[in-house]
């Protein structure tokens, strides 16, 4: 396909060139009949109809060797044999003949020079489009393929993409949704969208695409770019999940709490209903992590943690570490009542849970709960919730630990 490109390129200017081979040809005529003879004036309409044909069908570097040759029969010809036949001006023939020549050879040098910096040009284009990560599509002005990208193989699984030239862009794609999404594209001639999902047999890839003419001209086309970014966001996802887990205990972290909170805040004020929140310390702890070290305070944690998550059944339920050993549960939904009741289970199955250490002794612990229920209002602010748990919890604190502490004014 770029071979042919390259040739109809190199014909425009070889077109060219065979208009300004008329112009010097009809003074080349004028100069025939400076020599009065009837055979070369018919010998230079035969070579200038050929000159024009070969403009037509040769390459200009084939074309200027054809000009150089002919020029040079055309000057011996003049020298030797005209002086026979003619019965003009052989002399004034002969210096317009090499005058015309030599603007002749001058224009196609130039003219095969230009051709040679297209075909440079096109042959980086060639090797661009052969190592590009991107998908490159070149459409004409009818959306039928010029050039595509050889990424296409690896990103769009086409195994031959060259049969794809001078089809309809869209067949390159299977799906109905991207055909219709690249159809509006066409019609709209420009068109750039960050993470756009698409589907390719029937796996969903992520792409940034860009599209638009290739110039001010409509004719010229127009460029579709497509860079399969599914990777990248594959990652930033997972550090995205990252970032809100806590890594230790293996819940949501204190920035995932914050964010929940806000939300589920909203959505019961929304919807105006009892939203529960426990607030979780576990008992002792400073002395457990200088009993049995910091190590095994870490393991306490992480046990704590599996309770917890063990503990929640809904899938509206939500447990984050807020602290060093302090948890949050967020219980959507669920009245002061359930929430209790939620909080029980949890106390008692910390209680019942037993951590061996390293040495193999076996270590207990216990936990307090703050517990709050309320329907958020237009008036309270989101942190209110957290205020009155946290004052229940000391409330559980005070009142001898490993308890469970309903706050009665909200
Ligand atoms: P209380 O019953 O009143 O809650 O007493 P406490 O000892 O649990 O509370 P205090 O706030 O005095 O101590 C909390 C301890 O938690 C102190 C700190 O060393 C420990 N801690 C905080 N984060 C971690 C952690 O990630 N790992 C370990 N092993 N210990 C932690
Ligand atoms: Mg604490
Ligand atoms: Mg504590």
């Amino acid at each position: 396909m770029k071979a042919q490109e390259i040739k109809l390129n190199d014909r425009k200017r070889a077109y060219n060139a065979a208009l300004l081979c008329l112009l010097i040809y009809i003074a080349y005529i004028g100069a025939s009949f400076a020599v009065n003879s009837f055979l070369f004036n018919h010998v230079y309409d035969v070579y200038l109809i050929m000159l024009v044909i070969c403009a037509a069908f040769f390459r200009v570097r084939s074309y200027l060797i054809f000009i150089a040759i002919s020029q040079a029969i055309n000057l011996l010809l003049t020298i030797f044999v005209l002086p026979d036949y003619a019965s003009g001006d052989v002399w004034l023939h002969f210096s317009l003949m090499l005058s015309g020549s030599v603007i002749l050879f001058v224009v196609m040098y130039f003219a095969a020079n230009k051709s040679v910096e297209v075909d440079r040009a096109f042959a980086s284009f060639g090797a661009l489009m052969k190592i590009t990560p991107s998908v490159l599509i070149l459409v004409n002005e009818d959306n039928k393929i010029k050039y595509l990208s050889q990424s296409v193989r690896r990103v769009l699984n086409i195994s031959e993409p060259e049969s794809f030239v001078g089809r309809n862009f869209l067949e390159l794609f299977n799906e109905d949704s991207v055909k219709e999404l690249f159809a509006e594209t066409v019609k709209k001639r420009s068109f750039s969208e960050n993470y756009q999902k698409i589907t390719i047999n029937e796996q969903v890839k992520t792409f940034d695409v860009f599209a638009d003419n290739m110039s001010d001209n409509a004719k010229d086309g127009m460029f579709f770019m497509l860079n399969d970014v599914s990777e990248i966001v594959r990652l930033k996802e997972l550090a995205e999940q990252d970032s809100l887990m806590d890594s230790l205990v293996q819940v949501p972290n204190r920035r995932s709490f914050d964010r929940r909170i806000l939300h589920e805040w909203n959505r019961a004020l929304r919807e105006k209903v009892n939203l529960s929140f426990l607030m979780m310390d576990i008992d002792f702890f400073k002395k457990y992590n200088d009993t049995y070290g910091h190590r095994q305070g870490d393991e306490l944690l992480k046990v704590a943690g599996r309770v917890f998550k063990k503990s929640l059944k809904r899938s509206t339920d939500f447990v984050a570490r807020i602290g060093g050993e302090e948890f949050a549960v967020l219980l959507y939904a669920t009245n002061s009542y359930q929430a209790n009741v939620i909080a029980e289970q949890i106390r008692r199955a910390i209680e019942d849970e037993v951590i061996l250490t390293s040495g193999g002794e076996k270590t207990k612990f216990t936990i307090s709960i703050g517990v709050v229920t309320l329907i958020p209002n237009v008036d309270m602010e989101c942190g209110h919730i957290v205020d009155v748990a946290d004052k229940a919890l000391y409330n559980a604190k005070q009142n001898g630990r490993n308890r469970v502490w309903v706050a009665d004014s909200v």
